[in-house]
This record gives structure tokens, C-alpha cells and sequence, in this order.
């Protein structure tokens, strides 16, 4: 070998090894998720122009035009929340999701609304894998075939964790979770997370959870990206803490989330990120034709019975006025003396003008009862009795959903247990449209 000859060997073997050590230390690549949360099931448009599934796979669609390193993800609750989805249990809703490309989703306490069987056939229907990691039945099986998924995506391993609510026992009636239960959020998703950390190079959490949970979940060091749902307002704001980044959207599909990472593979954290929210203006944006079709085929199958005039309404009810227009419809329907409707259980304003039944179908999509008890005075919740003169001797009638009476101890519910409703007077639904009907005006 010449001397030349053997500097060029060296050469190469150096070239070799800087390229090696290259590809050993730290990437900088980007990831986009995109992300919806709480869909309900409102396939049409809301009285504020916005949503609409079809408007909402449009600018899906736009926004991953060209876009080589996104990804498209959803924070449950996509059940419950419109006549076809309690009509048909949520079935056609699942269907037509599936058009939107999403690349997983984990389920949200909604999608548990008509049984765990149904919801595990929701998870076998979809075409893109649902991920939840702490929703086990008696022998501690996950319901979903898996807690993660590893998606990839522009060179990177990108590992999606599933999670849902410690309060998911709670917010359903214990029968429709037969055996199942959750397995505490936060502890099952940081044991998840590590052994998901070294397979990957980037944990993101997809989850169904209350705001505590929101906060504990960006102090986890294993979980540096979270794409959250449950609480129907949007953030005005991406929440952020150290290089943790929480992101979540407003419900109904009023908004499409889109967030901008780039990754540091060695971290395993992203380096930085932005976010910004589309809203879906079903006024500015053009449905995407295939989705509208099969929006139009399934609403066709409820609109003779749910688009009926039952009369008018002087003016927008906030959700607020709407609970107690419901409370009054319970009282009238039993001749109760008191009536309580969670805050949660009323699932939308009534519009000024027109009062279609869809409305009513709208506010109380849950199949729920009105049942009724007789107390005495001093046996009335005070959030019943809400600073009242009462006889605490005295016999009043109470008349609350089956809903609340499942889960009275609740903050969210009568704050009490023990109560007994025995009466049963027929669907809340019923109750609300008949007193609707009645008035014939709402002012
Ligand atoms: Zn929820």
C-alpha cells in the first residue's frame, strides 16, 4: 500500500465513523398532531354555524394537504350527543368518523354510554387503533386490544398513550360498565409511559380527563406531549410546563387543533412547539362531499321524527337557563316540589325562534328517567333545597334523573346518599318537549 493509499483507507474509516456518530446523537425532526376532542356526535352544524362533520373533514383535509409529518388524533367522547348517535347507539357516528383519517383515538366516558360491549365494538369498528391503558375489567384485562400505539411518521417513532378519567365510574350508570373500572390515571400511565419511552422517541398522551388531571399529567416527566379532551371548553392557550406541552379544544367540533413540534430524538422531548386552533365556520368552509353524504343518509333516517315544530322560543337559554326550564319540566311531569338536573347533564343552549324536538334531542340526548321520592324536610339535599324555608318535619316531593339518583354522592350531583326515587315518570326527553308543547312560547 502507498502512503497516499493508506491516508484514503484512513480517510474513509474516519468519514465512516463521524457519519456512524451522526447518526447515533440527537435529531431535530418535526411532528404535526393534529387534534379534535368531545365530537359528540353533532354531524350537523350547531346554531352558531360552527362544526358539522363534514366542515370538519374539509379543513382536516386541508390542513394535512402537502403536510409530511402530520398526524391526526382524537380525545374521545365521540358517542352521545345527537339523535342519530342515541337512536342507532352511536354506531353510524363510529362509521363515519372513520372517514376522517384519524391515526388512533382513546375513548372518552361518552362512548361507555351504551354499554361496554358497545364500546368495545366501537374500538373493533374504527380503522385506526384506540389506545386506553387504564380501563380494565375484574381480572384486569384492558378493554381496548392495547394501552399504545407506535405511529410513524416523518423518520420519527412516535408512541400514542391512551388514558381516561379516575372519574369515569362516576359519570355512568353502573350497569354499563359491568366489570369494568379505571385503573388510577396518572400511576398506570407513568408505568406505560417509561417502558413506551425506550421504544419510541416521543410519548404523547391522548386522554380523557378532568382538569386536575390535566395538571398532573403535565408533571410527569415520561409524558412531554398530551393532546387532552373531557372538558368542552377550549384552552385559550396551549398549557405548558418545563418542555410539557397540554393542548385541547372546544367540543362539538366547533375547532380543529393543530400543533407544531419539533422533536429532540435523544431527549426524547420537543425542543419547541406552537399551536394554533382552526375554527370549523360551516358558513366559510365547503363540506367534504363524501362525509356530507353519509351525514345526509343517517339524518334522513331521524328527521321526520326529530325536526317536529313544538313550539318558540322569545330568545337564546343558556345551558344555565336550560337546567332550570328542565327542573320545571320534571316538576311538572310529578308534581314534585323540588327537581335537580346536573350542570353536565344538560348538553346544550335552546336557540331563539323555532323550537324543533331535534332541540330537546340536543340538550337530552341520555336515554335518562325522571324518577321521583318522598322526604322529609330535613332529609332534602341543601342543593335541592338551595337556601329555601323548609319544614324539616314536613313531606316534599323530589324528582331528579335515574342518572343522579345513580350517582347522588357525586359534587357534581345530590352530595348525599342513601335517597330512594322509586317513582318513574318516563323519559326526560318526554318531560322537557311536553312542557315545551305546553307553553307553546318560551320567554
Ligand atoms: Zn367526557
Amino acid at each position: 500500500m502507498t502512503l497516499s493509499r493508506h491516508r484514503m483507507a484512513i480517510r474513509r474509516i474516519v468519514a465512516l465513523v463521524v457519519f456512524t456518530a451522526l447518526q447515533l446523537t440527537a435529531e431535530v425532526r418535526t411532528l404535526t398532531i393534529l387534534h379534535t376532542n368531545d365530537l359528540h356526535s353533532r354531524l350537523t352544524p350547531l346554531d352558531n354555524h360552527h362544526g358539522g362533520f363534514a366542515y370538519l373533514a374539509s379543513a382536516i383535509r386541508h390542513e394535512r394537504e402537502g403536510c409530511i409529518d402530520c398526524i391526526l388524533l382524537n380525545a374521545g367522547d365521540l358517542a352521545q350527543g345527537s339523535p342519530v348517535s342515541t337512536i342507532y347507539k352511536g354506531v353510524p357516528v363510529f362509521e363515519i368518523a372513520n372517514l376522517f383519517g384519524f391515526d388512533a383515538a382513546t375513548l372518552g366516558n361518552h362512548d361507555f354510554d351504551y354499554g361496554w360491549q358497545q364500546a368495545r365494538d366501537f374500538v373493533e369498528m374504527s380503522k385506526y387503533p384506540i389506545v386506553s391503558s387504564n380501563v380494565v375489567d375484574g381480572k384486569g384485562q384492558l378493554l381496548t386490544a392495547r394501552p399504545w400505539v407506535i405511529l410513524k411518521v416523518n423518520g420519527l417513532r412516535v408512541g400514542i398513550l391512551g388514558a381516561m378519567t379516575d372519574d369515569l365510574h362516576n359519570l355512568t350508570f353502573p350497569a354499563a360498565l359491568g366489570d369494568y373500572r379505571t385503573t388510577p390515571s396518572v400511576e398506570t400511565v407513568r408505568k406505560y409511559a417509561a417502558d413506551l419511552r425506550s421504544q419510541c422517541d416521543l410519548v404523547v398522551l391522548v386522554a380523557h380527563i378532568n382538569p386536575a388531571e390535566e395538571k398532573a399529567f403535565l408533571a410527569e416527566p415520561d409524558v412531554p406531549v398530551i393532546v387532552s379532551g373531557h372538558v368542552h371548553s377550549g384552552l385559550e392557550q396551549a398549557m405548558s410546563s418545563q418542555n410539557h406541552v397540554l393542548v385541547r379544544v372546544k367540543s362539538y367540533g366547533e375547532e380543529l387543533g393543530r400543533l407544531e413540534l419539533t422533536v429532540d430524538t435523544e431527549k426524547k422531548a420537543p425542543v419547541s412547539w406552537t399551536w394554533k386552533k382552526t375554527l370549523i365556520d360551516s358558513d366559510k368552509i365547503a363540506p367534504a362531499p363524501d362525509v356530507a353524504g353519509q351525514v345526509k343518509v343517517w339524518e334522513d333516517q331521524v328527521s321526520t321524527v326529530v325536526d317536529q315544530p313544538i313550539g318558540v322560543s322569545n330568545r337564546l337559554l343558556t345551558k344555565l337557563e336550560v337546567k332550570v326550564l328542565l327542573e320545571e319540566a320534571m316538576k311538572a311531569k310529578t308534581a314534585a316540589d323540588f327537581a335537580f338536573i346536573n350542570t353536565g347533564g344538560v348538553r346544550d343552549i335552546l336557540p331563539k325562534g323555532q323550537v324543533l324536538l331535534r332541540h330537546v334531542w340536543n340538550i337530552m340526548p341520555f336515554d335518562d328517567v325522571v324518577v321521583y321520592g318522598t322526604f322529609k324536610g330535613r332529609d332534602l339535599p341543601a342543593v335541592v333545597t338551595a337556601g329555601k324555608q323548609i319544614d324539616p318535619d314536613k313531606d316534599y316531593k323530589l324528582a331528579v334523573s335515574d342518572f343522579t339518583a345513580a350517582n347522588q354522592e357525586t359534587q357534581e350531583n345530590l352530595r348525599t346518599r342513601g335517597l330512594q326515587f322509586p317513582g318513574d315518570a318516563g323519559l326526560l326527553r318526554d318531560a322537557l318537549a311536553d312542557l315545551i308543547r305546553k307553553r307553546k312560547v318560551i320567554e
